[in-house]
């Protein structure tokens, strides 16, 4: 019966089979590089214990539990403004909307762009929750080559064959979720030049941005596309940033900039989802950022950096011949790629049986389902001596 009545999104709309594998890892004896969370050990609880004290204290005017604007709470845009602006992004609130997590950004921009059958160019592979919310607007995908030889009339012309237009290219530029790798100044630049020649969006995923443990930082797409125009009020790019992977992933905040034609148009989307997002959230997160986001990140770099390197020197302890991986510099992930007779599902549910050790295999996170010979691996959650040993098992489990 729900079948005939269910909208056509919904077919769309499908569980991953990988998701409803990793459910069951809760078993204490499993060593889990499945994850893709922060290390809870690290949030900073006193930070916030203070803040929600004082948001809920005798001083309080009951604005934390009221409702409140579809915008987000203007002194968290204007803090955010402030930070966009030493990325070499200047903006005011009204360039800010806060979103309930980037994951919320995205489903908008899904909605806000994609007719059935429009093409949103992604990388291979990509954020899986990228393709799952725009999957429910039944687009097409195509692949997203900065560097290679593709023309923008090729593009658009295999966009008009599926019956529609590119409407978006969307990239996750540093520290990617899965790959580690980051588009660097070249690539971001030839991202505008072809998002210029096609008239698309570019939805910058900015979500692991202030991760960076070693190499020099690449201005954001957003920021060389003001370098070009001028102004952001002219730029095409669409920055989503989260508090996520910095302060807390459980509290729901993150935001959009950009100009503010589409800021206006998110707007009336949030109006319509969810009139805005949890107040106290927010007042919350702008009390910590304006107290302690700096030294904070500074010491979650410091802790991520160590469990990447010790990552890193396991996997070249460890891993056979035929087995590759990057060399990620920042971020939470590492991605390895198998010999091609291998496959990466296969070797999972092999790994949880012989060795326990837990990962993503990396089909789902390609559009069209290919490079079934990678796996993806966390290095954020698991401490030092579980990586060792995970590592370790992982490397008789792939020497067969
Ligand atoms: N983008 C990327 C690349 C991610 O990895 C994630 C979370 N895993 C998100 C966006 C969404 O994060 P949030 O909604 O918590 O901001």
């Amino acid at each position: 019966m729900w079948d005939q009545i269910f909208s056509s999104r919904m077919s769309r709309m499908t569980a991953s089979e990988i998701r409803e594998l990793l459910k069951l890892l809760d078993q204490p004896d499993i060593i889990s590089f499945a994850g893709g969370i922060p290390d809870p050990k690290l949030f900073p609880i006193a930070a916030f214990q203070d803040a929600f004290a004082e948001t809920l204290g005798p001083d309080t005017q009951n604005e934390a539990l009221q409702y409140s604007a579809s915008e987000g709470y203007p002194p968290l845009r204007d803090w955010i403004a402030a930070q966009m602006e030493k990325l070499g992004i200047p903006c005011t609130r009204d360039n800010i909307l806060i979103t309930s997590g980037s994951q919320q950004a995205l489903d908008y921009l899904g909605k806000l762009f994609l007719s059935p059958n429009d093409t949103a160019l992604v990388s291979w592979p990509t954020y899986l929750g990228a393709l799952g919310a725009f999957n429910a607007y039944e687009p097409h995908y195509d692949r997203l080559m900065p560097h290679a030889n593709r023309t923008p009339a090729d593009y658009a012309a295999r966009a008009a064959d599926k019956g529609g237009k590119v409407k978006f290219a969307y990239a996750s530029v540093d520290f990617a979720n899965p790959t580690g790798e980051t588009i660097d100044r070249a690539g971001r630049e030839s991202l505008l030049d072809l998002a210029d020649d096609l008239n698309i969006a570019v939805i910058e995923d900015a979500a692991y941005q202030s991760l960076r443990y070693d190499g020099d930082a690449i201005p954001p797409v957003l920021a060389l596309e003001i370098a070009r125009k001028g102004s952001i009020e002219d730029c095409r790019t669409i920055y989503c940033g989260s508090f996520s992977k910095t302060l807390s992933p459980g509290l729901r905040v993150g935001w959009v900039c950009a100009a503010k034609p589409v800021i206006s148009r998110l707007v009336l989307m949030k109006q319509a989802a969810d009139l805005h997002s949890a107040t106290i959230n927010q007042i919350a997160i702008t009390k910590v950022a304006k107290a302690c986001f700096d030294d904070h990140v500074s010491n979650l770099r410091d802790a991520y950096k160590k469990r990447r390197d010790y990552m890193l020197d396991a996997l070249l302890k460890h891993m056979p011949d035929g087995v590759t991986w990057t060399q990620p510099e920042g971020g939470m992930f590492i991605w390895l790629t198998l010999p091609e007779y291998m496959d990466g599902a296969t070797m999972l549910a092999k790994s949880l049986e012989t060795q326990r050790v837990a990962f993503v295999p990396g089909r789902a996170f390609h559009a069209d389902g290919s490079c079934g010979n990678t796996i993806r691996l966390n290095f954020s959650l698991p401490d030092e001596a579980t990586i060792e040993e995970g590592i370790k098992r992982l490397g008789a489990l792939l020497r067969g």
